[in-house]
C-alpha cells in the first residue's frame, strides 16, 4: 500500500527560560543531551524537520526552538503563525515555570489559533525528589482550560524518557486532525 505524506507540520515549542526547550530540540535533532557547562550560548530561532510514521501515514514534524531568546525579549508573533502544534513546557522541578503556563497559553490561543496544545512536564528525573507540581495539579490545569489542551506528557532529556513516546504521539494526533 502507498504511504500517504501528509503536508508538513509546524511545531512550537513554548515556556519559560530553563525548562529544557532547547534540550527538547536537541533530543529531536539528534538525540543527544548537553549539560549546564556545554550549554550554547548563541541566541535564536531555530527549526528541523523530521519524519515520522503512523500507520500507512507519513508525517514531517517541523519542530521550532526560541533558542533562548524569550530571556532577552518578548518571542515575535511570526514564531507562532501557522504552527499545527504547540508543546506548553514546564520544568517538574519548578512550580513558577508551571504557573507561567496560562500566560504562553495565551499567546499560543492568540497567535497561533489553530494550534493542537500539548502539555509536556519535563526533568522527570528528579532521582528521589519531590516534583514541585503534581499530576492532580496538571489535570487541574487541563480541566480549566477545557478542551484546549489535547495531551500531557513527562519528559527527561537528560535521561532521554518519554520523549520518542511524546512525538510520536503528538505525529499521530496531527495526522488524525488532518
Ligand atoms: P530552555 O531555556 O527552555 O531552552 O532550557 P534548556 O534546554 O537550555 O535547559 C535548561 C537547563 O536544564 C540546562 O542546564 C539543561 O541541561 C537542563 N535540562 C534540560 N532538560 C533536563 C532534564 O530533563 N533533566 C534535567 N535534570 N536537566 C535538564
Amino acid at each position: 500500500m502507498a504511504t500517504v505524506r501528509i503536508p508538513r507540520q509546524k511545531v512550537i515549542l513554548c515556556g519559560d527560560y530553563g525548562v529544557g526547550k532547547s534540550s527538547l530540540f536537541r533530543r529531536f535533532t539528534n538525540n543527544t543531551f548537553v549539560s549546564e557547562s556545554d550549554r550554547k550560548s548563541t541566541l535564536g530561532l531555530d527549526h528541523i524537520d523530521r519524519e515520522y510514521k503512523v500507520g500507512d501515514k507519513q508525517i514531517k514534524l517541523q519542530l521550532w526552538d526560541t533558542g533562548g531568546m524569550e530571556r532577552v525579549a518578548s518571542v515575535t508573533s511570526s514564531y507562532y503563525k501557522f504552527a499545527e502544534g504547540a508543546i506548553l513546557v514546564f520544568a517538574l522541578d519548578n512550580a513558577a515555570s508551571f504557573h507561567s503556563l496560562s500566560q504562553h497559553l495565551l499567546d499560543i490561543v492568540t497567535y497561533a489559533e489553530n494550534a493542537k496544545i500539548f502539555i509536556c512536564g519535563n526533568k522527570s528525573d528528579l532521582e528521589g525528589r519531590e516534583p514541585e507540581v503534581s499530576d492532580e495539579e496538571v489535570e487541574a490545569f487541563c480541566e480549566q482550560c477545557h478542551t484546549l489542551i489535547s495531551a500531557t506528557y513527562k519528559t527527561s532529556c537528560k535521561i532521554g524518557e518519554g520523549i520518542d513516546e511524546m512525538f510520536q504521539d503528538i505525529s499521530r494526533q496531527l495526522v488524525q486532525a488532518n
